[in-house]
């Protein structure tokens, strides 16, 4: 029997994406073994990013200004990606295929968890994709995926925005952060308008 207070860390970990139980079950021994050095260190960071983290003002991408550098940055193409985490930004920043700017939703629409297009971070996205020459929809291939970005074509095309989309090769239902390089670079490059 594992002491409760092992126990409720394990599970803080196992809740935690992409860890599983055997994971944070050897996170959580590294930890006690650690405490004193892991706990100072682990309060500090988490200080500094509940002080100074926050989203851009203007694309939602996590950054500790008001306006991230990526928007301030001017000698980018006037292209912009529709992504669904600040997450997907670092991907497509580690990879060279585009230096475009971006547009975080912060989710996406899901019908089961009651969550609707217009609760995700579009307020100011069709007004941002005027300024740009094309907008490129970035969002994993699954349900929710598919249904958040025909919202967004529809909402673009009405005015006219060049839209395109990823091409296929991204495997059906997978989440955009776990594709490598390769892959993403040849789903920008062979990108298709959206009809
Ligand atoms: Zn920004």
């Amino acid at each position: 029997m594992k002491p409760d207070s092992l126990e409720n860390l394990i599970k803080r970990f196992n809740s935690l994406p992409g860890i599983g139980k055997k994971q944070a079950e050897r996170i959580a021994y590294h930890i006690i073994r650690n405490v004193d050095s892991i706990s100072e260190s682990l309060e500090s960071d988490l200080k500094t990013i509940r002080e100074n983290i926050t989203n851009c003002n203007e694309c939602g991408n996590i950054t500790e200004e008001e306006i991230c550098d990526i928007c301030t940055s001017e000698n980018r193409e006037r292209r912009l990606i529709v992504v669904e985490t600040p997450m997907d930004i670092f991907k497509f920043e580690e990879s060279d295929a585009i230096r475009p700017y971006y547009h975080v939703l912060h989710g996406l629409a899901n019908i089961s968890k009651n969550i609707n297009p217009e609760d995700l971070n579009i307020r100011n996205l069709k007004e941002r994709a005027l300024k740009y020459k094309e907008v490129i929809i970035a969002l994993s291939p699954n349900l929710e995926g598919i249904v958040t970005a025909n919202y967004i074509s529809h909402l673009l095309k009405s005015e006219g925005i060049k839209v395109t989309q990823l091409a296929q090769g991204i495997p059906l239902g997978a989440a955009l952060e776990y594709v490598d390089e390769i892959t993403l670079k040849s789903a920008i490059n062979n990108r298709k308008e959206v009809e």
